[in-house]
């Protein structure tokens, strides 16, 4: 079971000025929820938080049924997924993939099958042998996914991961997504500020704001029932 409970999570990065304020969602186990809101609301903050990248201030992080706010990042059984890739520019695409599970000391033919298998999946078998700089915006991205999914993590966290690509490769990749979604059957959080993005992606969305959940419910509802101004004008404007 692999559901992301937050239960009154606040974050001060300096002095008492709480960024995030007090925060509850609950992700069920193999959900999409997106957390969706303007730049400087808090979404990153939130994400890493639960990825153990930025200590907890306040409130109860529960992934499963274990509270893990002082459980290390690598302890956690998650992957986080960047949008600035933060591939290792020296290694190859294989190299990339393979670091993680190198380090966690899984023997050397388990890794081929499952970088393998990853590669597969995100359709970059041909480019394993290739180095970053010799790839699309686009190629990466998938390796970062890829380098994700070889961990085969329950939970994925994506923060704006499709925010570096033009508006066709965008739209293509979002498809993907929710087709690995389904494949992996995992639970995965998915930050973004892009309202088409949340509406397409989420099955349930997180509406942000200066660091308080407006709303918390599906597309649907949200667009039918927004509570207040805020969230009508969020979701109902047009990209
Ligand atoms: P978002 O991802 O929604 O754009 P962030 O989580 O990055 O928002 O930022 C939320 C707020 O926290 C912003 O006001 C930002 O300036 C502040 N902030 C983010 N990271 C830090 C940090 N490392 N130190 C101090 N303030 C930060
Ligand atoms: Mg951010």
């Amino acid at each position: 079971m692999a559901e992301v409970r937050l239960e009154h999570i606040a974050k001060a990065y300096t002095g008492d000025l709480r960024v995030i304020r007090d925060v509850s969602i609950d992700v069920r186990d193999k959900e999409f929820v997106v957390l969706v809101g303007p730049s400087g609301c808090g979404k990153s903050t939130l994400l890493r938080m639960i990825a153990g990248l930025e200590a907890i201030t306040d409130g109860n992080l529960y992934i499963g049924n274990r509270r893990v706010n002082d459980i290390p990042a690598s302890e956690r059984d998650i992957a986080m997924v960047f949008q600035n890739y933060a591939l290792y520019p020296h290694m190859t695409v294989f190299e990339n993939m393979a670091f993680g599970l190198k380090l966690r000391g899984i023997p050397k033919e388990h890794i081929r099958e499952r970088v393998t298998k990853a590669a597969r999946m995100l359709e970059i078998e041909n480019l394993l042998e290739r180095k970053p700089k010799d790839m699309s915006g686009g190629q990466r991205q998938r390796v970062a996914i890829g380098r994700a999914i070889v961990r085969n993590p329950q939970v994925f966290l994506f923060d704006e991961p499709l925010s570096n690509l033009d508006a066709k490769l965008r739209g293509q990749t979002r498809i993907e997504l929710q087709k690995l979604h389904r494949e992996l059957q995992a639970t995965m959080i998915y930050v973004t500020h892009d309202q088409v993005e949340a509406m397409t992606l989420g099955d349930r969305i997180v509406v942000l704001r200066n660091g308080d959940v407006m709303q918390y419910d599906t597309p649907l509802n949200l667009y039918n029932e927004p509570v207040n101004q805020f969230v009508a004008g969020f979701i109902g404007t047009p990209p």
